[in-house]
């Protein structure tokens, strides 16, 4: 077979970005399986060309050309991007393959716009489309190995493709890592709570950290396991192995369950910087948390002094909330959001709106036979822009009125400055002042303002989150137009909709 011309984009933006966060922390955030292709590609024998477009590029000079087969990979808000960089390489005739969270999320509808959509994606699956390059219009075929696969190519074998998407990280330069895949726990609302916990293994861990201490003098290292450490002692072995202590930097998203103080002792003798545990609710989704059989005010107590724990070891600790889950009513879950916030001064407080992506979690076929589920377009599913499921215990202006309240109390200037003076070290500090400067604190605060504002003057817009019309408010259509750019012309006439339902009605013909 003669050698193909490859492109892969991963796609960490959907437009040109413009806040000191997506400045220092975009390239960071690169995806390790556009790596992993692109390394499995050219040990096939063909030509290929990476880029991570972290929304400081100029895309169209940066984006690989005269390619015959382009792989994109996105999460669901870069995906109209994503559709309209596929409708341009299929114009110029190449075949398109889409994976990542949104193929994953969306598949049926990814398949209008692309040739192949991937699930859990194995080498095999990749020397399938390799020998099998050809159009596949007007639905594109949807391939997946069934599971994850048992191996990924360690750091140093993909050091080529990460190496200059991390030139583009001016200050901080974090390598992206895995050791594990799948999580054994099972949060209804969470992408891997289907996906089998399965160790990587730790020989690759040790010797990919061993290469990273030939590249930095000490590394950071994000590892990007959905709960990271269930296999903790095996983990800790092979970090220890890999250098003397505190060779590394390690940032990790753990479940509060593991992170004991024992635990704790140990992570902070290997370089553990920064854990990312999720709380989410004081009222349910306990089961990760220590705090399965507690709610109210005593998890607030249990939970903020179990945080502070984690910080007479981890000098960085982001803690996850979601907003709208169907166990809240009223004001006190807002109300107890911020005793935590009193309590746990320190902790730098991630907030997601309630989001059902497609058919990724059990929880949103449910959504979706209740018919909750809002068509917001792709663009705006990240968490924080729509909230795509209406509120059981909410209307909608009361909502985003506690949102806001909320969002104004953990980022007000008493809550900064309680945050800096707790805090430790010179670039935690300043991670969390840049955090809350910039688009996720009180960038967030002014768009939700903005919403809550056309929710009380403008009766269209309000219309479209009751679900009484589809028809997009132009304030959305506005914001999509502009993110994209020259690319808006390249994207396919229907894509701003979809089957918000799809997974129901997948399930209703025995599909799901
Ligand atoms: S513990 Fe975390 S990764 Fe595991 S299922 Fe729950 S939310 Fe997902």
């Amino acid at each position: 077979m003669p050698p193909l011309k490859i492109g892969l984009i991963d796609l960490v933006s959907k437009g040109p970005a413009n806040t000191l966060w997506a400045k220092i922390m975009h390239a960071n955030l690169a995806s390790i399986m556009p790596q992993v292709i692109a390394t499995w590609c050219e040990q096939e024998g063909h030509d290929v060309t990476l880029i991570c477009y972290t929304g400081y590029e100029d895309l169209t000079r940066e984006l690989p050309k005269d390619v015959s087969l382009v792989f994109i990979s996105t999460f669901t808000q870069a995906s109209l991007l994503a559709y309209a960089l596929s409708n341009y390489y299929r114009s110029q005739g190449a075949v398109t393959v889409l994976g990542g969270p949104h193929a994953r999320c969306y598949p049926d509808d990814a398949a209008l716009y692309f040739d192949y959509v991937l699930g859990f994606t194995s080498r095999s699956t990749i020397t399938e489309i390799l020998h099998n390059c050809v159009p596949h219009r007007p639905v594109g075929i949807q391939l997946s190995a069934g599971k994850q696969p048992a191996n990924f190519c360690g750091v140093e074998e993909r050091w080529k493709f990460i190496a200059p998407t991390l030139k583009k990280a001016p200050f901080l330069q974090i390598v992206p890592m895995l050791g594990s895949v799948g999580c054994p726990y099972t949060c209804p609302f969470c992408i891997d709570s289907t996906v089998p916990y399965q160790p990587l293994d730790f020989k690759t861990i040790q010797s990919d950290l061993r290469f990273l201490r030939t590249k930095y003098k000490k590394p950071w290292v994000a590892f990007h396991d959905p709960n990271f450490g269930v296999r903790f002692e095996e983990n800790m072995d092979a970090i220890a192995a890999a250098g003397p202590p505190k060779s590394f930097r390690f940032i990790a998203e753990s479940s509060l369950s593991i992170l004991t103080e024992k635990h704790l002792q140990l992570l902070q003798q290997n370089g553990f910087i920064a854990v990312l545990p999720g709380i989410e609710s004081w009222y349910d989704l306990g089961n990760k948390s220590k705090a399965s059989h507690i709610t109210g005010m005593e998890k607030v107590n249990q939970v903020s002094a179990h945080v502070n724990t984690i910080f007479r070891y981890v000098p960085y600790v982001q803690t996850n909330f979601v907003l709208g889950l169907d166990s809240d009513a009223g004001t006190e879950p807002f109300e107890l959001t911020k005793r935590f916030i009193d309590q746990a001064p320190n902790a730098f407080p991630g907030f997601s709106l309630l989001t059902a992506f497609g058919e990724a979690a059990p929880m949103n076929l449910e959504y979706q036979k209740q018919g909750r589920v809002l068509p917001f377009p792709f663009h705006f599913l990240n968490n924080h822009l729509a909230m795509n499921i209406k509120p059981k215990n909410y209307d909608w202006v009361d909502f985003y009125d506690k949102v806001i309240d909320v969002t104004d109390y953990a980022f007000s200037a008493k809550a900064l400055y309680r945050r800096f003076i707790h805090t430790h070290g010179t670039t935690t500090r300043w991670m969390n002042l840049m955090r809350a400067i910039s688009s996720e604190g009180w960038g967030r605060l002014k768009f939700y303002r903005q919403i809550r504002q056309h929710l009380v003057h403008d009766r269209n817009f309000r219309k479209y989150f009751e679900g009484e019309t589809q028809q997009l408010p132009a304030f959305y259509h506005e914001i999509i137009k502009k993110d994209l750019g020259i690319w808006w012309q390249w994207l396919p006439a229907n894509a701003l909709s979809h089957d918000a339902n799809a997974y129901f009605h997948k399930s209703m013909n025995g599909h799901a």
